[in-house]
């Protein structure tokens, strides 16, 4: 196979992109009404069609409306893992004026607490395997009412694939106060008010963090999501034929608008995976034709590193992409040969609600973020003095644009650190060390701000030494990444112990605090930290001899 069947693309693209002035809620709306007996979504095998997905998402606002009270601009916490219920829920607390807080299915109680209390979360819609660390927060912090779902509610009775021991679990009995069963919300059989927010209302607050350590919310508006999923979908000219793999959790902005959002605005059909997997990836993508696989890179690594996908039919596959991460060379080539395809990497921030660039399926270049996407004007600036850098010139990747979010959530502290005016648009620095070269591509160098990059998962350190240092055997910490030959970057905490105290401790005190991914790996005691005349700790420092010891292995 050559590349020549990227033929696909528009090469006359345009650079600007007309958004729809409805709510998100509002594409499934229209496209139920053009293909109501089209699956919409594909579930271990079981097909929902437009015209249900539709009415089961209108059944649950109206519950939402008229049972639970939410009104307009009430925040709804999100934590369900990938499933039918994840796609009804978004759709139902939009459709209802509510603002969906996503949240990271392997977050504990602690870390969600700051979730309900950050946003003020009214009511909460959780997957019933995710339920035992929402309870304790139920009735606090004006948490009124958690709305608990089952997955197998929507397997058919043989599923096509092997299903993980969470989507399998029959539904349990619940008696808790304050539980409401999902399929009580949709017997109800109530409908939404109608009207619905419009463009400029609050739709979303995916929470990332940054140096101050604990995450905040970035506000988006339906317009601001309107604008990449709009984007993402006519970039890879998603439309109702397209099969889009969806093995990206849906709670991070890259899975919801590349796998969710935007083939639901395009008509196409969502085959939907709870967990990674890559055999029933491959028979996913076998059996339903899938066409479009938006991935992060380790994917694509475990997909086709050997003994995996052998043998298997890919040809169905038009677009293989992804961000967050670079995908090694190496990999790069391995799917070329196998598919013609080369791989499509993007960038964007949880701050732009997914890719502010994108490269070109005719002319993409490797190990590079792509140009900038629709309405983008990406710059890059010295960091210090912010005066604007040249081609092949290293800086701070800025940009402008449509999807750029309103600002932190109750946070102009932290909205001062990071927008800035520049030639009448408001700019905002994404923190990453990059730059262009002649023909606009962008590359990224390194990072300015403070966070791991574990195979995707993002990591800040300040939440993870934070909760290293109520440790009564830890006198100082600094946490830094350390190269990793499979997630890329991995966490490694450098301590300094005030009493006795083993790497084991130090490692399992983390995990009964904080989601898996952000718990360190590695632990290395040492004497004292380097720090700067003013007595701040060196990270950065710390983070180079780290590296250096790899590069000697
Ligand atoms: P998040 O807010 O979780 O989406 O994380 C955004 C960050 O992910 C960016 O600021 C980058 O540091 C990183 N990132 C996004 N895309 C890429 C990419 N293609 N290559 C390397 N890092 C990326």
């Amino acid at each position: 196979m050559t590349d020549a069947h990227l033929g696909f693309w528009p090469r006359r693209m345009p650079t600007s992109l007309p958004l729809p002035a409805a709510g998100v809620h509002h594409n499934l709306e229209v496209s139920a009404r053009r293909y109501p007996e089209c699956p919409a979504l594909v579930y271990y095998g079981e097909e929902i069609t437009y015209r249900r997905l539709l009415e089961e998402s209108r059944r649950l606002a109206g519950y939402l409306q008229r049972e639970a009270g939410l009104s307009k601009g009430d925040r709804v916490l999100l934590y369900m893992q990938n499933s039918p219920q994840f796609v009804v829920a978004y759709y139902a607390a939009l459709m209802s004026g509510g603002v969906v807080v996503p949240a990271n299915p392997m977050l504990l109680t602690e870390e969600l607490e700051h979730y309900v209390e950050d946003s003020g979360a009214r009511l909460a819609l959780v997957g019933q395997e995710l339920l035992p660390r929402v309870l304790p927060l139920a009735g606090r912090e004006g948490l009124g009412c958690v709305i608990v779902a089952a997955y197998s509610d929507y397997l058919p009775p043989e599923p096509e694939v092997s299903v993980p021991a969470e989507v399998a679990a029959p539904r349990e009995t619940l008696r808790e106060e304050r539980v409401i069963l999902w399929e009580e919300t949709l017997r109800a059989g109530l409908s939404p008010e109608s009207g619905g927010p419009g463009p400029e209302d609050v739709a979303l607050l995916p929470y990332t963090s940054g140096t101050t350590g604990r995450p905040k919310g970035c506000v988006h508006t339906h317009r601001t999501v309107q604008a990449t999923l709009v984007g993402a979908g006519l970039w890879v000219n998603l439309n109702p034929a397209s099969v889009a793999l969806a093995t990206l959790p849906l709670f991070h902005v890259t899975g919801m608008q590349h796998s969710m959002n935007a083939p639901i605005y395009y008509g196409g059909t969502v085959v939907l995976m709870t967990r990674w997997d890559r055999e029933a990836a491959a028979r996913l993508i076998e059996r339903r034709r899938c066409t479009h696989w938006t991935n992060i890179s380790t994917m694509v690594v475990d997909f086709l590193s050997p003994g995996g996908v052998e043998g298997a039919d890919l040809s169905s596959l038009m677009c293989v992409g992804g961000g967050g991460a670079p995908l090694p060379e190496a990999v790069g080539e391995r799917l070329h040969r196998l598919t013609g395809l080369r791989y499509m990497e993007g960038y964007g921030l949880s701050e732009t609600v997914s890719q502010t660039h994108m490269n070109p399926p005719d002319r993409p270049k490797m190990q590079c973020l792509g140009i900038p996407s629709f309405d983008v004007d990406a710059r890059v600036v010295d960091p210090d003095t912010l005066e604007e850098l040249g081609p092949g010139e290293q800086g701070e990747i800025v940009v402008s644009g449509p999807q750029v979010m309103r600002g932190y959530w109750q946070r102009p502290d932290a909205d001062a650190e990071v927008f800035f005016e520049r030639d009448g648009r408001r700019f905002l620095r994404t923190g990453d060390l990059g730059r262009y070269d002649e023909e606009g591509y962008f590359f990224m160098v390194d990072r300015i701000k403070r966070m791991i990059n574990a195979g995707g998962y993002k990591v800040w350190p300040a939440e993870v030494e934070s909760v290293l240092y109520a440790h009564p055997a830890v006198r100082e910490v600094c946490v830094i990444r350390s190269p990793d030959p499979r997630r890329g970057e991995t966490v490694k905490a450098v301590v300094v112990p005030a009493g006795e105290v083993s790497g084991e401790e130090v490692i399992s005190w983390a995990r009964e605090r904080l989601a898996a991914y952000k718990c360190p790996r590695l632990v290395e005691f040492v004497g004292e930290l380097p720090k700067s005349g003013s007595g701040k700790i060196l990270w950065r420092a710390l983070g180079e001899r780290e590296e250096r010891r790899a590069v000697r292995g």
